[in-house]
Parts: C-alpha cells; sequence; structure tokens
C-alpha cells in the first residue's frame, strides 16, 4: 500500500488531545466518538490509533492486535447505543471517488432513525 499518511490531519489532531471529542469508548488501539455533525440521532466515528488512510489501508497494513481491537470496539460501540433491536449503518469512505473528507481511516456507525436506502444516486455525478 502507497498511502501517505498526513499527521496533520483532523483526527490525527484529536487523537494527539489537540482538538477536543465526546468520547464513546477508548482502548490500547482504538477510539470511538461522536461525529460533530450528526446525521442520525446516534453518528459515533470509531478510529483506529495508528496511521492509517483509508479501510484497505488499515486492513492490509495494521496489526493483527490493532484489527481484533478495532472489531471488538465496534461491537461495544454497537453495545452502548443499543442498535441490535432497531439496527444501524456503518459505512466508511475512502478517497475522491468515496467522497473522504478526513484521510485518517473511519467507521460511520449510524443508528436512531431508518437510514433510507445505502446510496441516493441523485448526489453521483
Ligand atoms: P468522511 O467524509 O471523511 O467519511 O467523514 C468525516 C466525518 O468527520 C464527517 O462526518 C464530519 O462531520 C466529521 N468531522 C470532521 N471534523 C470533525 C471534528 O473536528 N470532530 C468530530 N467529532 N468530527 C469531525
Amino acid at each position: 500500500m502507497a498511502y501517505a499518511y498526513d499527521p496533520q490531519n483532523i483526527f490525527a489532531r484529536i487523537l494527539r488531545g489537540e482538538i477536543p471529542n465526546k468520547t464513546v469508548l477508548e482502548t490500547a488501539h482504538t477510539l470511538a466518538f461522536r461525529d460533530i455533525a450528526p446525521k442520525a440521532p446516534d453518528h459515533v466515528l470509531v478510529i483506529p490509533k495508528g496511521p492509517y488512510v483509508t479501510f484497505d489501508h488499515f486492513c492490509a497494513a495494521a496489526s493483527e492486535a490493532e484489527i481484533v481491537d478495532f472489531t471488538r470496539t465496534c461491537a461495544k460501540v454497537c453495545e452502548i447505543l443499543g442498535v441490535e433491536d432497531k439496527g444501524f449503518r456503518a459505512i466508511t469512505n475512502a478517497g475522491e471517488h468515496g467522497v473522504q473528507e478526513v484521510p485518517h481511516f473511519h467507521l460511520h456507525i449510524l443508528a436512531g432513525r431508518p437510514l433510507g436506502r445505502m446510496l441516493d444516486m441523485s448526489e453521483a455525478e
């Protein structure tokens, strides 16, 4: 993977404590926190603490400990949010076509209302 990580991205700054966040859960390798502009009643971002740009970068380059910690943290966040009954959506955007705003891999977990279909093609160009 030839991804170049920008250590000045906003999530790197959150991880360094330079910007506050509403933490839902923090573990050795993972941070889960509330999105600043929530698109649903519950909108949590789960990020690895390591310098990974996108989902595929993380999957390819992260250690097994980081990957297990990340996935187990996602499960705990879902439990904290209580999504088992009504469900949720997990999304990750990557790169230009994925319209990724922050170049630090993050999983969006959205819940708390019906979320519509996965893609609104009216927004595709
Ligand atoms: P992306 O478009 O990269 O998949 O999503 C980036 C997300 O990060 C957006 O949903 C945006 O609202 C969120 N975000 C951007 N800046 C901040 C911030 O400073 N704090 C928090 N908590 N979320 C942010």
